[in-house]
């Protein structure tokens, strides 16, 4: 509530919304962007989007994780009279999303049950009053809360973020959700913009038609993430995941990663092990207590922990903008999962790499899985493309842009198919030795038996069976197991054989596969290669080096973020994101005016934080600490336009009032500085001006006031002389 009367200061100078034409319009979001946030200009769709909540349309807005959503509800509603109400699934996340905007000077507030009511009623109360722009609140209780305050509140739009929820197709449904369609009936005047990373065509539409949406503006972001690599490897060895994950913490050892398994179990080992060797890891599902949970992602965030080890239950609202990694141990469930799983990773746009590991044993579980929940139709045919995507040989990236509707126009170069293309070969004899020993055992055998027995492995289960009698028996000893494994993948996928998920998942010899059998058609494998923990035609880079100088003062920058972040009690992302670090590495400011021209530096953000960064840079250069003593009027003004006071201004600059003041007096004669109350007040301007009119050299004056102070005054008597 603090920022409020700063916000509203800034507001009421005229800059609030006119919404007179687009260009106004443009103008003055854009000077919002700048002021509040400290960025230079709109991703694609973020001024569409604000343009359209402007003109009180609803709004879909389907944009990857990391694509900058968050802008496209928070300045409508600092456009707009009234309140915005952002409906958001997770405490965790409502706080997170406030925090931020409190930091950027953004009067913003969560409601929830975490807080006692009397906290939560001071807040609705500075709602009330118009003195909250942002009001985040669960569905549930904005549900409960209808017919009381949300009723009376002046609302000037409705957020409902991770929107995918109120549908039945998305891989989240949430019942609660499916009863914020109250609002449209409720709220017929009032905007609803929707808000999600994960959304097929089939739940977009389901959430226009569930929310009532009046013809929205849908708009359908871009999901290309080129600085995310994509690597998938099939069939690696616990010890050989373990030892990528290792690799990675290490590879980024100020940074932090996720490590995603299919189950609580999966998870806890991880973790258990990552433990004894000595990580600093966390473990994460929906098996720990709320508190547990609330704690282990309290640690991640604020970059206590190098690892979590987590089930799909953690990272929805993960606001970190430095996640380094993730890991998949399984296969998930679809793509979209995946694609949001792995977006948590580099969303401050630098570069993240990600790893999915993979065995068959996955498809089984989750087809397991997905038998038991009530839904199979959809969530197979999802399941079977995520497996299409993991056993691709094309372009992965070009393979998930298509799943969203997008073409890639080449390949990306930044995933494992492109960096380390497979080559191929005649596997025909490969594929008949595996299909007559599938044929010879009474089609009664899965993908591990098969590969035994083509491996000759005299395992107590095929001796009693009889495997080891068959005339393939030990047929395809001459390549390893993972290799056969892969292959056997790949003539699946290429439709020579089939799993019987209903028949304890045994492998049949399709009609195709018999064609192969007898010899009628050619079978193209792409070569198996063993596993290295780092795709061989692109090593990453080890961690950085001190020889780099960028590199350098951007670790150093960071250690001044952390200590920032403790004593302001924030996660460190609040303070600035690692792209604003590395923007700052790279300008180097050495005054507060350079300073902010980072990106990512707002005004709030610059005069709170400037000092100790611009120090810690000067110090980097060779120059003395401090900045230059009050070289720069342009510095004061700066400070002016963010509403700081004069008594603040003298201590962030370290120059005394006085000088403030003449510094005032000068931009108020270059008619830069139009307000004057915060350093002189009306009587003691009065008393000046009386005594020059019959003293203009103001001798008698300088007893009583100090030459700052007479020279401000004259100042203001120029300017309303101008002004007339
Ligand atoms: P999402 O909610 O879509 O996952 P966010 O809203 O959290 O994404 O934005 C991701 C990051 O991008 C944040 O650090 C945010 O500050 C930054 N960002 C958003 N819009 C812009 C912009 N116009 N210019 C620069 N950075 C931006
Ligand atoms: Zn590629």
């Amino acid at each position: 509530m603090q920022n409020y009367e700063k916000f509203r200061e800034y507001t009421e100078k005229g800059y609030l919304c006119t919404m007179n034409c687009t260009s106004d319009l443009r103008r003055e979001a854009l000077a919002l962007l700048k002021k509040f946030y400290g960025y230079q200009a709109f991703r694609p769709g973020q001024f569409e989007i604000i343009e359209a909540v402007a003109a009180g349309n609803d709004v879909v807005v389907l944009m990857p994780t990391g694509g900058g959503k968050s802008l496209c509800y928070q300045l409508p509603a600092m456009m707009k009279e009234g309140c915005a109400v952002v409906v958001s699934p997770l405490i965790a996340l409502m706080e997170d999303q406030t925090s931020a905007l409190v930091a950027n000077g953004i009067p913003a507030a969560a409601i929830h049950s975490n807080r006692d009511e009397a906290a939560n009623r001071e807040i609705i109360e500075a709602a009330y009053r118009g003195r909250i722009k942002l009001l985040y609140v669960s569905p549930e209780r904005l549900l409960a809360d209808l017919d009381t305050w949300v009723s009376h509140l002046p609302v000037s739009l409705f957020a409902i973020d991770e929107a995918h929820c109120i549908s039945q197709w998305g891989h989240d449904f949430r019942p609660v959700y499916t009863q914020l369609s109250v609002l449209k009936q409720r709220f017929p005047s009032v905007p609803v913009m929707a808000l999600t990373a994960t959304a097929d065509r089939l739940t977009r539409d389901d959430i226009i038609t569930q929310l009532g949406m009046e013809n929205p503006l849908r708009w359908v972001g871009s999901f290309s993430r080129p600085n995310l690599s994509l690597r998938v490897v099939q069939g690696a060895s616990k010890k050989q995941r373990v030892a990528t994950v290792a690799q990675m913490i290490r590879r980024y050892p100020n940074d932090s990663g996720i490590v995603y398994a299919l189950s609580r179990k999966g998870a806890e080992d991880m973790h258990a092990t990552l433990c004894a060797q000595g990580f600093r890891s966390v473990v994460y599902h929906a098996g720990l207590s709320a508190d547990e949970r609330a704690r282990a992602q309290r640690s991640f965030t604020n970059g206590d922990v190098q690892v979590v080890c987590a089930t799909i239950a953690f990272g929805m609202g993960i606001d970190k903008s430095n996640i380094r990694w993730v890991v998949h141990n399984n296969l998930p469930g679809n793509i979209e999962s995946y694609y949001q799983e792995i977006g948590r990773a580099g969303r401050d746009g630098l570069p993240a790499e990600t790893v999915l590991f993979y065995s068959y044993q996955d498809i089984i579980m989750r087809r397991h899985f997905i038998e038991e929940s009530g839904r199979p139709l959809v969530a197979t045919e999802k399941l079977d493309l995520m497996q299409k995507y993991a056993e691709s040989t094309i372009c992965r990236r070009r393979i998930l842009l298509s799943y969203f509707g997008e073409t890639a126009e080449c390949d990306c170069g930044n995933c494992d198919v492109c960096l380390d293309p497979p080559s191929r070969f005649d596997g025909t004899v490969l594929a008949q030795k595996a299909g007559s020993a599938i044929i010879r055992t009474g089609q009664e055998v899965g993908i591990m038996t098969l590969t035994d027995i083509l491996r000759g492995s005299v395992r107590a289960e095929i001796r009693q069976k009889g495997f080891d009698r068959i005339k393939t028996f030990g047929a395809g000893r001459d390549l390893p197991a993972p290799a056969w494994t892969a292959y056997i993948g790949q003539m699946i996928q290429l439709g020579l054989f089939e799993i019987a998920f209903d028949e304890a998942n045994h492998l049949k010899v399709t009609p195709y596969g018999m064609r192969a059998i007898r010899g009628e058609i050619k079978v193209e494998l792409s070569t198996f290669t063993p596993y290295t923990h780092t795709p061989r035609k692109q090593v990453p880079k080890e961690p950085p080096t001190p020889v780099d100088p960028v590199q350098q003062l951007f670790e150093q920058l960071k250690a001044v973020r952390k200590a920032v972040a403790a004593k302001a009690q924030v996660p460190a992302y609040v303070v600035f994101s690692d792209a604003s670090l590395l923007d700052m590495a790279q300008k180097r400011p050495s005054s507060m005016e350079e300073f902010m021209k980072v990106s990512g530096v707002g005004e709030r953000k610059g005069v709170r934080y400037g000092k100790r960064f611009i120090s810690a840079i000067r110090k980097f250069e060779g120059m003395s600490a401090s900045m230059p003593q009050g070289t720069s009027v342009k510095e004061t003004l700066i400070l002016h336009n963010a509403g700081v006071g004069l008594g603040e201004i003298a201590e962030i600059k370290g120059i005394s009032v006085e000088t403030v003041r003449s510094h005032i007096a000068q931009l108020i004669d270059e008619d830069m500085v139009t307000t004057f109350g915060n350093y002189i007040s009306r009587t003691e301007y009065e008393d000046i001006a009386r005594a020059l009119a019959s003293d203009p050299e103001g001798k008698t004056l300088r007893e009583k006031y100090s030459f700052g102070m007479i020279s401000l005054a004259k100042a203001i008597m120029a300017y309303h002389q101008r002004a007339k």
